[in-house]
């Protein structure tokens, strides 16, 4: 997923500009740190894996 909101860090704005911000010209970046995402992503991976796993575990019991 693309963050598209930028994030001024001098009026505290969010603008879909990705160069400046329109108000004051100051300086956007993303408001998420790409780390939260991958983190995310792994937390996902992590419980599908353990779901997985307790389905097998299910059906080897009742086998
Ligand atoms: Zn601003």
């Amino acid at each position: 997923m693309v963050w598209l909101l930028r994030h001024c860090k001098k009026c505290d704005r969010y603008t879909l500009k990705t160069d400046a911000c329109p108000k004051c010209g100051g300086s956007v970046k993303i408001p998420h740190p790409a780390k939260f995402s991958l983190d995310d992503r792994y937390r996902k991976y992590r419980i599908k894996m353990r779901r997985m796993a307790r389905e097998k575990e299910e059906k080897t019991l009742s086998a």
